[in-house]
C-alpha cells in the first residue's frame, strides 16, 4: 500500500506514531518519518492512524479508492452454466 503524509499540515500531534508505530516516527520535535510504501500487514493500523489524524494529514490511496475494496473481492464470476434466458 502507498501513502503520504502532507506535511505541510502535520502539527506533530504524533496520533499516527502512536497508532501505527512501525510505520510513522516522529524525528525529534519537528520531524515527521514515515514508510510511504507500508507493509499491507500494517493496512489496518494504517487506516487508523489516518482517522486519528486531527488535520487529515494522512492520505492513503486505496482506503480513498472506492474500488479498492472491490478489487480485492473475489470477481463476480456468475456462472453462467444453466442460467435462465427468459427469452421470450
Ligand atoms: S497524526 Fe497527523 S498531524 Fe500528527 S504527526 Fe501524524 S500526520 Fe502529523
Amino acid at each position: 500500500m502507498r501513502l503520504v503524509v502532507d506535511l505541510n499540515r502535520c502539527q506533530g500531534y504524533a496520533q499516527c506514531a502512536f497508532l501505527a508505530p512501525d510505520v510513522f516516527a516522529m524525528h525529534g520535535d519537528e520531524g515527521l518519518l514515515y514508510d510511504p510504501q507500508a507493509q499491507e500487514a500494517q493496512r489496518e493500523r494504517v487506516a487508523q492512524a489516518a482517522a486519528a489524524c486531527p488535520v487529515q494529514a494522512i492520505l492513503v490511496d486505496d482506503l480513498d479508492r472506492p474500488d479498492g475494496a472491490a478489487a480485492r473481492t473475489p470477481a463476480t464470476a456468475a456462472s453462467g452454466a444453466g442460467g435462465e434466458a427468459s427469452d421470450g
